[in-house]
């Protein structure tokens, strides 16, 4: 693989943990204010972000290069309420995604098909991810200041983590 595809792969790795850690670190602070279901939900998307590093560990190995782990940042989010939490995650997905077309578009100018298709499933993952960010920020937006509301966003959102 062209050195430049290697080095994209890898950093990803890390940024899919990063991107778990900012997921897991937010349910904490949602279980916290007893928003069970959203905090549920956001530990579920903290596996499976781990799980796409996972995905770009292997994919990497099988084409027999050697991914390095990095230090990841831990965020605090100590005085976050549920609507900017959804907000933080719907930029962040956004930022996924740009990186996730950089590396598809460095594939393609390298002729590196492999990782071309590799990509794809990823670009595809990257329309649910924004959408049900986006969802959620508008449940949240729609709530406003009703704490009756915003618990009813919340069991929604327990339902969603379960299935
Ligand atoms: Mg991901």
């Amino acid at each position: 693989m062209d050195q430049s595809v290697v080095n994209a792969l890898n950093d990803q790795i890390n940024f899919e943990q990063y991107s778990g850690f900012i997921y897991l670190s937010l349910a904490l602070r949602m279980d916290e204010l007893n928003y069970k279901g959203f905090s549920k939900w956001l530990t579920a998307h903290f596996h499976e972000e781990l799980g796409h590093a996972q995905q770009f560990i292997e994919f990497m190995q099988k084409r027999e290069a050697v991914p390095v782990l990095e230090d990841i940042e831990m965020k605090q989010f100590s005085d976050m309420e549920p609507l900017e939490a959804a907000k933080i995650i719907l930029e962040h997905e956004k930022l996924v995604t740009e990186r996730i077309y950089k590396i598809h578009d460095l594939a393609k100018q390298k002729d590196d098909y492999a990782t071309e298709i590799f990509m794809h499933q990823f670009i595809e993952e990257q329309i649910e991810e924004e959408a049900t960010a986006r969802e959620i920020v508008d449940l949240f937006s729609l709530a406003q200041d009703s704490i009756s509301a915003r618990f009813a966003v919340d069991r929604q959102l327990a339902q969603l983590a379960t299935k």
